[in-house]
């Protein structure tokens, strides 16, 4: 499902921290959403090598990475735990400062906003027959009483004194003359003199969105179901980052998965086993009629054609496999006893005909004495 992050980069999995920003500048420099204008695939790319680059940049998230095959998420990532993803303004401040800051021309970049995770918990009973739930995300979102803009009103909004409006910091360093975004106003050449009272200045407002969900049946824990465009807000018209919801399906007290099937034990008397019967089997839907016939063997398999997972790809479903198992009893009367002595009594070889065989090996091999 997700894609091997090593690979996104081009690099080998011992590849050293040079070789990564090597890399990364490579890629990020190819599919820079700046050349590739309305470019929807270089902008997704772009993202992934991002990301890429974010979890293997970080030498704890690498380790974690190199672990468990996944980013780590937020720390305290319980269920129904919620926090940001990926921390891509840093990065584009990081690198891209260096590229696309020389441009002296004041032009902002734009930023992606970031993905947003999300850890849902359903029960064993809604992964097998999908099911579609709402949750509540918090999330950042344009401020509306400003427009976006952070400011009061139109007349808040003044040309930055540090920069002169450029958005651009030209500085001596030796021979070379490098170009810096100006930090006073983020290279915007803009600075609010007066801000909007709604989200002080910050554009942004912090709102409980309530999303729905819908999961397909045949989900298990680790999947991942991706809300594209429902992370946070880009900045200066980057695209807004996704939603990733992880996925945790809670165990059934009865039921086990295994693949698509569904194994379920059933314990049975040891008459029930010899004499046959019919029993009745709960499945997830409903309960199954299943004749168990006369002289069932313990761990036996009986299969309930297509009543397990359906398969997330493609059509049709799993089985459920009904596992008998033989109880011995473990509390008997001395009626019980005495009735079970006779039965022995009465019992002739060729009924246990597994017995009689293994000790028949056991004769012919070590002999007569061996065999009592
Ligand atoms: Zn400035
Ligand atoms: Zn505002």
């Amino acid at each position: 499902m997700a894609k091997d992050l090593y690979e996104l980069l081009g690099v080998h999995r011992n590849a050293t921290e040079a070789d990564l920003k090597k890399s990364y500048r490579k890629l990020a420099h190819q599919y820079h959403p700046d050349k590739n204008p309305g470019d929807k695939a270089s902008e997704e790319k772009f993202k992934e090598i991002s990301h890429a680059y974010e979890v293997l940049s970080d030498p704890e998230k690498r380790v974690y990475y190199d672990q468990y095959g996944v980013a780590p998420g937020t720390q305290g990532a319980g269920p129904g735990g919620f926090g940001a993803g990926a921390g891509m303004g840093d990065i584009f401040g990081d690198i891209f400062g260096e590229f696309f800051g020389g441009g002296g021309r004041g032009r902002t970049r734009a930023v992606a906003g970031e993905d947003l995770r999300y850890n849902l918990t359903i029960s064993f009973a809604d992964a097998a027959s999908g099911t579609s739930t709402k949750i509540r995300v918090p999330r950042w979102e344009r401020c509306e009483a400003c427009d976006g803009s952070g400011a009061k009103t139109k007349d808040s909004i003044g040309t930055c004194a540090n920069c002169r409006g450029t958005g651009q910091i030209r500085m001596q360093q030796g021979f070379f003359s490098i170009t810096r975004t100006c930090s006073r106003c983020g290279g915007e050449g803009k600075v609010i003199t007066d801000p909007c009272t709604v989200c002080r200045g910050r554009k942004r407002v912090e709102r409980e969105r309530t999303l729905s969900v819908k999961i397909p049946g045949g989900v298990e824990t680790g999947n991942t179901i991706r809300l594209s465009g429902e992370g946070e807000l880009g900045e200066y018209g980057g695209p807004p980052g996704d939603l990733y919801i992880y996925l945790t399906v809670e165990e059934h007290p009865l039921f086990r998965r295994e693949g698509q099937d569904i194994v379920l034990d059933i314990p049975i008397s040891f008459s029930q086993a010899a004499l046959g019967t019919e029993l009745e089997v709960p499945t997830l839907n409903g309960t199954e009629k299943l004749k168990v016939p006369a002289g069932t063997q313990p761990g036996h398999t009986f299969r309930l054609r297509g009543k397990g997972f359906p398969h997330l790809r493609g059509a049709g479903s799993g089985d459920q496999l009904c596992r008998v198992l033989v109880e011995v009893p473990t509390k008997l009367t001395s009626k019980q006893k005495e009735l079970l002595k006779e039965f022995d009594c009465l019992s002739k070889e060729d009924c246990t005909p597994l017995t009689k065989g293994f000790f028949d090996k056991v004769k012919e091999i070590f002999g007569d004495k061996a065999a009592k």
